[in-house]
């Protein structure tokens, strides 16, 4: 029995909506309805120290204004601690997970020994530079554990994105074993959201590019808990003047919303839309509806 369709958008509120934000919602919002389906909004602030209710609040103004509402409540990340604790139990019980000791130092020290193979041509540079190098796979030694890992078998995943087709990512070799639960207390992002795509019903995911590298551990952990994998789709960037995507971090500006169609519109020729003469929010959006379901075919 196929599920109902369901898409998200889910931003984190480490600042408002820029340019690049608005382009992921509107096209998860497009798709869900373009296929029928319900569109839920999910505040990812996993990352408390980063996040703040009142940008989150925010953030889901910028998108009333622009005709994007969440076809439910919210989900607040932050007040999901005990799920993805109950996550983390079931991985350890299934052996899936380990005990890390290592700080950033640590890894880093062994990451330099991990380079000096790579200067005697053993190991390829991108897997010294970016994997954990599996210190604690076999046992803490006495260490104080710090975060906990995913333990990640080798081989290559694949996965498909509806836009760039087959994908492949060898996620041992090029990430390692990553984390689930930070030093910090924290949870990581992917438990996070994989925990909540499942919880939501998410069948269609519909994300910036920049997201995509995620993916590959994404449906490790899917396949770890038993849970189904979504339809995956990257929408092209937004890039700042310097030619890097354009970021909160990077300085983007926050939305000027005082012509909600005019910002659609820009998001809508990141997406590959005509421009669309449209008297409101939601209008425009109902007209570029029909638009993207032509390019689904529909
Ligand atoms: N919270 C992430 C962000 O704002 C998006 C996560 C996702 O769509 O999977 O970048």
């Amino acid at each position: 029995m196929s599920r109902a369709v369901c898409g998200r958008f889910a931003p984190s509120p480490t600042g408002p909506l820029h340019a690049g934000s608005l382009v992921a919602a509107v096209a998860s919002w497009l798709d869900a309805r373009a296929h029928g389906g319900r569109w839920l909004v999910r505040i990812e602030d996993v990352d408390t120290p980063r996040c703040d209710a009142s940008v989150a609040r925010a953030i889901l103004q910028q998108l009333h204004q622009c005709g994007l509402v969440s076809d439910d409540v919210e989900l607040w990340q932050s007040q999901r601690g005990d799920v993805y604790q109950a996550a983390l139990d079931s991985l350890r019980a299934a052996g899936r997970v380990f005990d890390c000791a290592c700080s950033r130092s640590d890894i880093a020290a062994a990451r330099r020994a991990l380079g000096d193979a790579v200067d005697q041509g053993q190991v390829p540079q991108r897997f010294a530079e970016l994997v954990y190098p599996g210190t604690c796979r076999s046992g803490l030694h006495g260490r104080p554990a710090r975060a906990v890992r995913f333990r990640v078998d080798a081989g290559v995943v694949r996965w498909h994105d509806r836009r760039a087709g087959a994908q492949r990512q060898d996620v041992a070799r090029e990430v390692g074993d990553f984390v689930l639960k930070r030093a910090d207390g924290l949870w990581a992002y992917q438990l996070a959201v994989v925990v909540d795509d499942a919880a939501q019903g998410i069948t269609h995911v519909v994300r910036g590019q920049d997201l995509a590298d995620n993916t590959a551990r994404q449906v490790l952990l899917q396949r770890a808990l038993g849970l189904p994998t979504p339809l995956y789709l990257h929408t092209p960037l937004v890039l700042a003047a310097d030619g890097h995507k354009l970021s909160k971090q990077n300085g983007a500006r926050p939305l000027d919303l005082s012509n909600p169609v005019a910002a659609l519109q820009a998001a809508g020729q990141v997406l590959g839309l005509p421009s669309l003469a449209a008297g409101s929010a939601q209008d425009w959006l109902l007209q570029a509806v029909g638009h993207w379901s032509a390019s689904l075919g529909q």
